[in-house]
């Protein structure tokens, strides 16, 4: 069996070694952030500090599909969740379906899309005990990677990377080093250092900023309509958490220097107050100030250049491959699909490094990109219709597939599972519209104009939401 290095002890990096110390492999996690004092996981919200992870206390969701994955691959780890107080949540819940769907029967397959999830730090803690638990996987925390060390080729001409020196100086060897160091990894300099070409990077800032506040109390409120809201200037988000919590997060354009008022609590609360299906999610005690969050980037990495792997000996995951706007909740659930991937690429590669990197690429680029790229597209349109909003500009057509289906999951009980199979990572938008029942359903929505919800809030009452 292969010794493995994995670089960053978050979900993801403690997921992935989780799953190679399952299969045999000697696994070492190195972690820049030091160990948090020994504590209960629900301490862990006040008093584990992650600063190697900005969105430590942003708000998370966990879904289906990252349920999916854990109970297949990590078992026992949603029982975990549930004892550190974590919560189910099920989008079917027919308390919970849009008043318009008349057929409110649960289906077979309906358990499938049911999950659990609640504050991060309360997820992480979970994660941390399953992997510090694991067979063959030692984690080591406070121990910060600054650069790759590389040997022999695999490939003429292509470094190959077997193993890394820590800030203290420390030289660990491996056969395969796991980049997981999230969504700021330096791993794409290390590269061109060890004398690479440059892998390819595309970066952007997403434009999104993120005001969200934590509420406690003892009846978790009910769940009327999505959990992400398009309000015109604002989308509202209402997650579900452990212990008696939940949160509210309003996001907008970072260009809209106004919705800046939204960090005053009082202003905050104005606005969510005025989005129908929400405001009662204020009903609790507020645990934080409204926290924000902006500056957040847009990043895809890919290590094979020209059909051509730029380094051996090397893989990243989760973030640190590619990470996006996190409004649609995605990023845990499509880092663990990463990292069961590569796990898959490693039980058939690992001895191999050339055949391993070309392998990790098309299966990252066939079963994971779409994620990606689909949430690209996605935010791009959002931030679009924002921004043409607050400037009074005509807004830019909505995507129609996606404005039908949109529609069409208020009133068919079809389709609404469609999307919350694609919220939820379970199902991509092009195989949902491909079913029958679902494009039958759309196809009655050609020709009909799509109106508005009622409930959006024009520039107007914004700006009177905002001022006071
Ligand atoms: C505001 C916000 C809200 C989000 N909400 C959701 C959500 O609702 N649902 C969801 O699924 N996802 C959400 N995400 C995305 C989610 O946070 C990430 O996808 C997830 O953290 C990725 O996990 P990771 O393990 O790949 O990286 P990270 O969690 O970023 O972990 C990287 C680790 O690497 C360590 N590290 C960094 N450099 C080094 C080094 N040189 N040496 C050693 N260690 C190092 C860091 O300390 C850190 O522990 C959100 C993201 C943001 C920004």
């Amino acid at each position: 069996m292969s010794k493995v290095l994995i670089c960053g002890g978050g979900v993801i990096g403690l997921c992935t070694a989780t799953m190679l110390g399952r299969d045999g492999h000697c696994v070492t996690v190195l972690e820049a952030d030091p160990a948090g004092q020994t504590m209960a996981a629900v301490d862990g919200w006040n008093s584990w500090e992650r600063p190697g992870v900005a969105q430590f206390r942003q708000p998370h969701n966990l879904s289906s599909r990252f349920r999916m994955i854990s109970d297949q691959e990590l078992p026992g780890l949603t029982d975990d969740l549930l004892r550190t107080g974590c919560v189910w949540v099920d989008y079917l819940d027919s308390r919970s379906l849009p008043p318009a769907i008349t057929d409110r029967a649960p289906r077979p397959g309906d358990e499938a899309l049911r999950f659990v999830t609640g504050r991060r730090p309360i997820v992480e803690w979970a994660v941390a005990a399953m992997a510090q638990a694991a067979p063959n996987v030692t984690i080591r925390r406070g121990i910060r990677v600054r650069e790759l060390i590389t040997g022999a080729s695999a490939i003429p001409g292509v470094p190959h990377v077997t193993g890394v020196r820590t800030t203290s100086g420390e030289e660990i060897r491996a056969d395969l080093v796991i980049d997981a160091m999230g969504r700021r990894s330096p791993a794409c300099e290390w590269i061109i250092s060890a004398g690479s070409r440059s892998p390819i990077e595309e970066a952007e800032d997403s434009n999104f900023a993120y005001f969200t506040r934590y509420f406690s109390g003892h009846q978790r409120p009910r769940r009327m309509g999505r959990a992400l809201t398009p309000m015109g200037l604002f989308s509202i988000l209402t997650l579900d958490g452990d212990n008696d919590t939940w949160s509210i997060t309003l996001y907008t354009s970072s260009k809209n220097k106004a919705m800046r008022a939204l960090r005053d609590t009082a202003t905050f609360h104005r606005v969510v107050s005025a989005c129908p299906r929400q405001a009662h999610w204020l009903d609790g005690e507020p645990i934080t100030p409204v926290l924000l969050m902006a500056g957040v980037i847009d990043r895809y990495r890919r290590f094979v250049v020209d059909g051509q792997p730029v380094i051996t000996g090397f893989a990243a995951v989760g973030d640190a491959w590619a990470c996006t706007n996190p409004s649609a909740g995605r990023g845990l659930s499509v880092g663990l699909l990463h990292a069961q991937v590569l796990r898959n690429v490693a039980r058939r590669h690992i001895d191999d490094p050339e055949a391993f990197s070309r392998e990790y690429d098309a299966e990252t680029e066939s079963q994971v990109g779409p994620f990606y790229r689909n949430q690209i597209a996605a935010d791009r349109a959002r931030i679009a219709e924002m921004n043409a909003l607050e400037e009074g500009m005509p807004v830019p057509a909505p995507n129609p597939v996606m404005a039908k289906l949109l529609v069409a999951s208020s009133q068919d009980a079809d389709v609404l599972r469609g999307m919350i199979e694609i919220a939820m990572c379970v199902a991509l938008p092009q195989d949902v519209i491909a079913r029958p029942r679902v494009a039958a359903k759309l196809a009655e929505l050609d020709g009909y104009p799509l109106s508005p919800d009622p409930n959006i809030i024009d520039r107007y009452r914004m700006a009177a939401l905002l001022g006071g």
